[in-house]
């Protein structure tokens, strides 16, 4: 999630990490000029690229610092996506929760625990 915070903070509204037993395989942030250039549809693009084949997808974990909108779920379902992790709420935009679990995705709210 760290990544995807930097993402959003450096370059966009909206940033997203690709993340793949444990490592992080490619980040982005919203593209200003693509309509469909979310960041998740970044890192699932980067991410089937770099990896060899969209297939390898189904393991990956997305983590994003928005709750995804219909296109972007639409994309990790086709995409194989089990897991998304989002930081926070997308009241204006965001797809259902059921969608991800009638899809047996699971979608998890990031729960941040500050160290002592
Ligand atoms: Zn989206």
């Amino acid at each position: 999630m760290n990544e995807a915070n930097e993402m959003a903070k450096n370059g966009g509204v909206v940033g997203a990490s690709l993340v793949l037993d444990g490592k992080v395989i490619v980040s982005a942030c919203n593209d200003p000029v693509d309509p469909t250039g979310h960041a998740e549809m970044i890192v699932l693009r980067k991410g089937a690229e770099l990896l060899g084949s969209w297939d390898a997808l189904s393991k990956a974990v997305v983590y994003t610092t928005r709750f995804p909108c219909w296109m972007c779920a639409g994309s990790m379902w086709h995409s194989g996506i089990k897991l998304v992790i989002y930081r926070d709420a997308n009241p204006a935009f965001k797809a259902d929760r059921s969608y991800f679990i009638h899809r047996n995705m699971s979608i998890n709210k990031y729960e941040y625990h500050e160290l002592s």
